[in-house]
């Protein structure tokens, strides 16, 4: 796929919200060699390549997804970086940061390089690293922190797992907090949680699985605080499924510490009770909880705790999620049926409005993985072109069809959508269009 952009392109008449800036005005936007030369009401359209009548669409920065697992290298039968990001655009997304739990580990400068060239030889979106904190995700020896924050990593994680010993965390936040970058922590306490499946309940008891208390999210977002005091690394909470965490979460924010947290689709839309009749298209890690943790999470969202929302694209093959309770792996995809499903649960639960939406989805992540700084996450003149156009007023049921990565382990379809993102721009190329 060709990185260079050659044509013009002119969006017409559309609504641009444009968070960072506070803009939501009707206007043309227009692309030349991958930036945005000008937002403005009334652009000529002579001499441009391509023009996209917009009318009554909604025009926003790309989407950013701070959180997908691209398996690559090491697990292309489940998703690789052509694949996935093909997942992203066709889900309005034109950045992804991908996690360190690949084959090999992204624990080094060299697997850093890997995903970056490839990304740039078969991607179809931008892709950053978040590499691993220790050596193999393992929790004992320290990563080459430094060398790959200056290779590009974008944040530092040894997502899929904790980082277990104290020991470890405090010399890991001394090393991220010299970078300026964040560490994002996998919560998950392991004595409270070995060989577990899902959330501790009502429905563990009648089914018997092996179960996963809410505490074990809370304790490790607890200690971290704590260890984290006086250091001031910036830490940030992912996947968030406790109800009581928002409260730890929102403690810490008061108390000026750098905490930030993320909130995935099916933990704001879905509860432990989807495993009745789902079994292991619904086995999470953490787990699905209890309404009122996802109405505790939607809350949290309106009350500005949580400030950004992130798939955790997770892709598994059919054969292992056909498995067991106990042997299925953790995990479903997101990224196609993203903006749908947090439009559901945050928009039209009356939580927060469309233009907050955007806010959560753009420039905020683009300030977690300090991609701000290179004009991510934001529409400016002279800023380069990324952006998703939205139809904010579609009807359409999520399908197979509809999944263009190479697995399809979602329990959401058959669920009715009214928002699609239509067309994805990067770098001022189109990357994808819904055909419907
Ligand atoms: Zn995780």
């Amino acid at each position: 796929m060709t990185n260079t952009p050659q044509t013009t392109i002119l969006i017409q008449n559309t609504r641009v919200i444009d968070p960072a800036s506070g803009m939501d005005q009707v206007a043309d936007v227009l692309i030349e060699q991958g930036v945005i030369k000008a937002i403005e009401s009334g652009i000529s359209d002579s001499a441009v390549d391509k023009v996209i009548d917009a009318t009554g669409m909604v025009a926003t920065p790309g989407l950013i997804d701070p959180h997908v697992h691209l398996r690559d290298p090491g697990q292309t039968h489940k998703e690789d970086i052509e694949s996935g990001t093909k997942a992203a655009v066709a889900g309005g997304f034109t950045t992804v940061c991908c996690m360190p739990n690949t084959d090999p580990c992204l624990d080094t400068v060299e697997v850093v390089e890997y995903i970056q060239s490839k990304a740039e030889q078969v991607g179809h979106c931008r892709v950053f690293s978040v590499a691993a904190a220790t050596i193999g995700r393992k929790g004992q020896e320290l990563a080459a922190i430094s060398q790959c924050d200056q290779a590009g990593a974008v944040g530092f994680s040894d997502d899929g797992d904790v980082i277990e010993s104290a020991a470890m965390m405090r010399t890991v936040f001394q090393e991220v907090q010299r970078t300026g970058k964040a560490f994002m922590q996998h919560c998950q306490e392991l004595t409270l949680t070995k060989n577990a499946t899902m959330h501790e309940g009502e429905v563990s008891k009648k089914l018997g699985h092996i179960s996963w208390p809410r505490v074990a999210e809370e304790l490790i977002i607890e200690r971290d605080i704590m260890l984290n005091t006086g250091i001031n690394c910036r830490y940030h909470i992912q996947h968030m499924s406790s109800g009581n965490s928002v409260h730890l979460v929102d403690r810490a924010q008061k108390a000026g510490q750098p905490v930030t947290a993320e909130a995935s689709p099916h933990h704001l839309l879905i509860t432990h009770k989807a495993i009745e009749t789902l079994g292991t298209a619904a086995k999470m890690n953490p787990p699905l909880r209890e309404a009122w943790d996802m109405e505790a999470l939607r809350k949290g969202v309106a009350d500005g705790i949580i400030t950004i929302l992130a798939t955790d694209h997770a892709p598994h093959h059919a054969d292992e999620k056909a498995k067991s309770m106990a042997q299925a792996p953790f995990g479903i995809i997101g990224l196609e049926s993203a903006l749908g499903l947090y439009h559901k649960a945050l928009v039209q639960t009356g939580h927060i409005d469309l233009p907050k939406l955007i806010e959560l989805l753009t420039i905020n992540p683009a300030k977690l993985c300090n991609l701000d700084s290179q004009g991510l996450g934001k529409l400016a003149v002279d800023g380069p072109a990324d952006i998703t156009i939205i139809d904010p007023d579609h009807k359409w049921t999520l399908s197979t069809d509809d999944l263009v990565g190479k697995s399809k382990n979602i329990p959401f379809l058959g669920w009715e959508m009214t928002i699609r993102p239509m067309i994805t721009i990067m770098n001022g190329i189109v990357r994808h269009e819904s055909i419907v």
